[in-house]
């Protein structure tokens, strides 16, 4: 072989490297995502998903993503995850027990996704419609053996490096069992609180708690309005001031508890809710560049499907009928979209905590 054959051998493998993979990760110093938001519609499988094509108003944002592939999502200890491992799946890259926050199987403290962007100097958001202290958000910046103790928690949130959070939840810092106040506690460390509104003047280089609620916040037939997409812009916004990137998780709660409940109604419209913010986190990646969407679930909740009514006995194709099989969660594969630098890592079939990885891969420094 020649050496300039053997030279542009040499070149055509480090193309092929530079799509984003483990290797080029030694090789190079700039990865390509300097921003990764992360949506996470808890409980929403891939009939929830396509509820958004049945009953939604315009074609869903889901269509955009051209990478889509597969995660299967089976805790440590059982078949079937909870929404505290599968978080903490996607936050620290281990698999662990159900109820397990930010801890591996051993209850070992792992750092997360969020962290690591923090102490890499870029900044950190969290939005949810539950309260912050819940299993999901509560993966991100929070280290406990159990998701129900939300006042160990909200006394993780207070250390946490998170730059912006919104949801609910306030009860767990202001009316605790050790009497303390937290809420003083954070604005005492230059954190702004605010229990009533969210607001748009934000500061770079002042962070921001907006506790909405004493607990979660409202569903959106309960008067929730557009607090999911307008909290994701609002996050945006604040976060891209950082020229060193950010880390945004953002997580349409309810789409669970819909499915606990058994309630078509109230899943579509939280589904619907969620993909507004998809639809918004999309917008701002198309725009700056240089940023990772990815739009992902713990697990499917309720066995939803989408089946045919039966009208005297025979089935009628002209009509969707929504129906549960369960009242918990299932152990269906989820689906994932990703977009923009490294989204094609996403696609094909894998577990839950790769997407840990995949997104460490493309994470700039
Ligand atoms: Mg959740
Ligand atoms: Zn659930």
């Amino acid at each position: 072989m020649s050496t300039r054959f053997s030279l542009f051998l040499l070149g055509l493998l480090f193309l092929l490297l530079s799509t984003c993979n483990k290797s080029l990760q030694d090789l190079s110093a700039k990865k390509p995502a300097n921003n990764i938001i992360l949506l996470i519609g808890d409980g929403m499988g891939l009939t929830q998903v396509s509820t958004a094509y049945y009953y939604g108003e315009q074609t869903p944002s889901f269509s955009t993503f051209k990478y889509i592939g597969l995660h299967q999502n089976e805790p440590t200890d059982k078949k079937i995850t909870d929404s505290a491992s599968g978080a903490t799946a996607f936050s620290t890259g281990y698999k662990s027990y159900n109820a397990a926050i930010g801890v591996d199987q051993d209850t070992i403290a792992r750092e997360t996704i969020l962290e690591w962007a923090a102490k890499n100097s870029k900044s950190t958001g969290l939005v949810a419609t539950s309260s912050i202290t819940h299993a999901t958000p509560a993966s991100f910046f929070a280290h406990v053996a159990n998701r129900n103790f939300h006042e160990e928690i909200a006394a993780d949130f207070i250390k946490a490096p998170v730059d912006f959070a919104a949801g609910g939840g306030y009860r767990y810092f202001n009316q605790r069992a050790d009497e303390q106040n937290l809420l003083t506690r954070l604005e005492d460390q230059g954190v702004k609180v605010d229990t009533n509104a969210l607001r748009e003047d934000l500061v770079f280089g002042t962070r921001y708690a907006f506790l909405l609620g004493p607990d979660s916040l409202h569903s959106i037939r309960g008067g929730r309005g557009d607090f999911l997409p307008s909290a994701t812009r609002t996050a945006l916004n604040y976060l891209n001031q950082d020229k060193d990137g950010f880390f945004l998780m953002v997580e349409g709660s309810q789409i669970d508890w819909a499915g606990h409940n058994n309630d078509a109604e109230y899943l579509i419209d939280e589904v619907l809710d969620f993909d507004k913010a998809v639809a918004v986190a999309l917008d701002f990646a198309k725009k700056e560049g240089n940023t990772l969407v990815i739009v992902t679930a713990d697990h499917e909740t309720g066995g939803l499907s989408l089946s045919s009514q039966k009208v005297f006995g025979v089935s009628d194709y002209g009509i969707i009928n929504p129906t549960f099989s369960t009242g918990g969660h299932s152990a269906s594969l989820i689906p994932v979209f990703a977009y923009g630098p490294g989204a094609e890592q996403f696609m094909g079939i894998y577990q839950n905590n790769d997407i840990f990885t995949k997104m460490m891969n493309c994470f700039s420094k």
